[in-house]
């Protein structure tokens, strides 16, 4: 049977972002985790998903930003599953400070102010595994995806290539009105050079950080 994707949109508006719950033959993949304040609404869906202790294999993070890592150490706790991220972001998570390891502090934008309060000490964590493009995800269900790094919107951002070419690409690209790079990047031109090497690799959905899953032939 091959992976399904579902969307778990958490929030509403401007400041909703997804989740998303792969289905496997082993069991579930979790993909992001939203925000703190998204906690119970992704814990009713994933129940109403059947997605149980027994059954959830992995929480696999795009990206450290507090709007995907917020529950992760929650459901890791309640749910038994390890977190899984890149080590470019781990001291976001860690330390609960969205600019480790970025470039220009100064970038913020106003509707990134909610964001910006540092991840509290309780949903801090460290990750149980470290994901980079040699990882191997069969162990999960997943058999022939890849883990792509994929810099621009921070260093330890990364995208997971399905084998039917389903692409869970964090926030390098969004669809909140329409497919396009993210509203805000670390660093554009290593972001392009990341979107340059995605129409290389036969990617069909994409499934954004935010807004609707997209076609990639619809990114102009
Ligand atoms: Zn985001």
């Amino acid at each position: 049977m091959p992976a399904t994707v579902t969307r778990i949109q958490l929030g509403s508006g401007a400041f909703s972002v997804n989740a998303y719950l792969i289905c496997t033959d082993l069991g579930f993949v979790l993909v992001d985790t939203g925000m703190r304040s998204h906690r119970a609404e992704l814990e009713r869906r994933l129940a109403e998903a059947g997605c149980t202790r027994d059954s959830l294999k992995l929480i696999l993070i795009t990206h450290g930003d507090f709007d995907h890592v917020g529950s992760a150490r929650h459901l890791r706790d309640a749910l038994g599953a390890p977190i899984a991220m890149h080590e470019g972001d781990t001291r976001m998570a860690a330390q609960g400070d969205m600019f480790a390891g970025r470039k220009t502090p100064g970038f913020v934008a106003p509707t990134f102010l909610p964001l910006v309060a540092r991840l509290p000490e309780e949903s801090r964590f460290e990750p149980d595994l470290l994901l980079d493009e040699s990882s191997d995800l069969n162990g999960y269900g997943l058999p022939g995806a890849r883990i792509l790094s994929l810099l621009g919107h921070s260093a330890g951002s990364v995208a997971l290539l399905l084998s039917d070419g389903s692409l869970l690409v964090g926030d390098l690209l969004e669809n909140r009105s329409t497919p396009k790079l993210g509203s805000i990047m670390d660093d554009v031109p290593l972001a392009q050079e990341s979107v340059d090497r995605l129409r290389t690799l036969g990617v069909g959905t994409v499934y954004p950080g935010h807004g609707a899953p997209f076609e990639m032939s619809e990114l102009r």
